[in-house]
């Protein structure tokens, strides 16, 4: 079922959705080659603690049945594609890393992602995080009242393709308000005509994640890390958006 927000309710999604912003640009402004993933994960904690937010990825359930999600954040690096746990990994030259983040504010859930590349990487790799990123908007420009939801799939899974990418299918985006985790789910392929009419007051996570070999992924043995089964790199880039009367607006925008 899908829960409409009230112009209250997406007041309150701004003010969640502009904390997850603001630790997210803290946050890409410090990845360098030589900082750890569990320094950028305290550093997310911190910010929560601050500022009263619930980081909500934190003792998140394992669906694999495996221990809860540790981290405040996901740390996702080369051919990791999401749910990396935080640690002592160092950032080297030439990685890239997918940093999500969600947190509960007043009552209300906000989750974006973005990736960043460490210092110099590959041109194809640059490529790669750019065309997530045009994935990403791109569907949120088809977050319009009428549209099937079916219209923010087919877009970013046409312009992945186009670009000689692949989309993941195994995960997917997904409804936000007082819970992280709402319908609908939201995938990054398939047909325009597929999925609910959208209408004002629904809000998504749109979240495309992107692979430049096979789209297919696997899971590694600390039960939450996805990676490509080929090892190609993967990037990952997540708005939390509320479909208007006048069109989509970007809650988590930076
Ligand atoms: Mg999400």
């Amino acid at each position: 079922m899908i829960i409409l927000k009230t112009r209250d309710d997406i007041m309150r999604m701004r003010a969640a959705g502009k904390l997850v912003a603001q630790v997210l640009s803290l946050l890409e402004s410090k990845v360098k080659p030589g900082i750890t993933t569990g320094e950028l994960n305290a550093l997310a904690e911190a910010e929560c603690l601050k500022r009263g937010a619930v980081p909500v990825f934190k003792n998140y359930p394992n669906p694999r049945g495996g221990r809860p999600f540790p981290g405040a954040i996901c740390t996702s690096i080369n051919e990791e594609v999401v749910h990396g746990i935080p640690g002592k990994r160092v950032l080297k030259e030439g990685d890239i890393i997918s940093i999500d983040f969600g947190v509960l504010l007043d009552g209300f859930a906000g989750d974006a992602a973005i990736t960043v590349p460490v210092g110099e990487v590959d041109p194809q790799v640059t490529k790669l995080i750019k065309v997530t990123e045009e994935c990403l908007l791109r569907g949120i420009q088809q977050a319009q009242p009428g549209n099937r939801l079916g219209r923010i799939s087919n877009a970013i899974q046409d312009w992945a393709e186009k670009n000689g990418f692949s989309v993941v299918r195994e995960y997917v985006g997904h409804g936000i308000g007082r819970n992280m985790h709402e319908d609908p789910p939201v995938p990054n392929y398939g047909r325009p005509e597929r999925g609910p009419v959208l209408e004002e007051g629904i809000t998504l996570a749109i979240e495309p994640m992107l692979n430049m070999g096979t789209h297919k992924v696997i899971t590694k043995i600390d039960d939450w890390t996805v990676v490509t089964q080929d090892g190609s790199y993967s990037a990952h880039f997540e708005h939390t958006v509320a479909v208007t009367s006048h069109g989509p607006e970007i809650l988590t925008l930076r």
